[in-house]
């Protein structure tokens, strides 16, 4: 497999920064994944200076030369086979200007289009290749950190999905309903919540007892409610199925959403689409 790996200033400055920190916390699994890292300016010349994952990285340019141009290009296919892309992380500074920058916008785009992760915070890096690892049926608790990241009953999960996707959620839930009923607790926004406690009341959840707790629906703010969870660090995962092919009033709301796990980035993860979700459920729930 081959990855996009992108890190702002914030996150690569010094070696105690989050791309360094997830290089150090990774290298040994990535070695034994054998992936590809197409990396970006920054990122790889941080990776360079404290030789990390040297062996591993494809250097795609700076900014200013398009290097994270080339990745979105990259997501879609790419213009040879080997340099296609199955994914990237992005660390993201959500008050660096380059996080609003069309580039950064159409990579994410470009991800959710093709159900591919887009991995936004350092949680969610160490997180993915664990999900990885044990997709191909490695111990994913030999890494360092990763076993928080799957004790889901210490955490708060986050479910929402835009209209054309809330079917798919709703069977997406009911498929891992064991899984999602791990975790200390469900919030969602108020459409796509109502829709889940239904599911889960079919299945004989108790009926005094909503499954998810609802905020208000996307549109009236129930995003920057969820956010506000994110931020207070009473939320750890969000389940958002975005759709990319429509345009929302409410965008701004999403955006903040998705920034305010960014804000969170030690402690919260984040899946766009159902692909992502299944993958991370399905490694979840494997034997280790
Ligand atoms: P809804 O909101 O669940 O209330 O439809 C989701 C969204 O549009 O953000």
């Amino acid at each position: 497999m081959n990855f996009g790996l992108v890190a702002h200033r914030l996150h690569r400055l010094g070696p105690d920064s989050s791309l360094l920190h997830w290089a150090r916390v990774c290298e040994p699994a990535l070695r034994a994944l054998g992936w590809g890292l197409h990396a970006t300016g920054g990122a790889h010349d941080a990776l360079s200076k404290y030789k990390l994952l040297e062996s591993q990285l494809v250097p795609v340019g700076n900014g200013r030369d398009g290097g994270l141009m080339r990745l979105v290009s990259r997501m879609a296919g790419g213009l040879v086979p080997q340099d296609a892309l199955d994914g990237v992380f992005f660390l993201i500074d959500p008050v660096d200007p380059t996080s609003i920058y069309p580039e950064a916008q159409a990579l994410k785009r470009q991800c959710v289009i093709h159900g591919k992760p887009f991995v936004a915070t350092l949680a969610g890096a160490i997180e993915w290749v664990a999900v990885e690892l044990r997709s191909a049926g490695l111990n994913a608790l030999s890494l360092p950190e990763a076993a928080p990241l799957f004790d889901l009953e210490s955490q708060v999960l986050a479910l929402i999905a835009h209209d054309a996707l809330k079917n798919k959620m709703v069977a997406f839930a009911a498929e891992h309903f064991d899984t999602l009923s791990r975790f200390a607790g469900r919030v969602a926004t108020g459409t796509t919540g109502s829709r889940l406690n239904e599911m889960a009341w079919s299945r004989g959840w108790p009926a005094s007892q909503p499954w998810v707790t609802c905020y208000q629906s996307g549109p009236l703010g129930g995003d920057a409610q969820i956010a506000e969870l994110v931020l207070d660090q009473r939320c750890q995962k969000v389940i958002f199925f975005e759709d990319p092919h429509v345009a929302r009033q409410h965008e701004a709301d999403i955006q903040l959403l998705e920034r305010a796990v960014c804000s969170a980035h030690h402690a919260t993860t984040c899946f766009n689409t159902p692909a992502m979700a299944t993958r991370w459920a399905q490694a979840v729930s494997r034997p280790v």
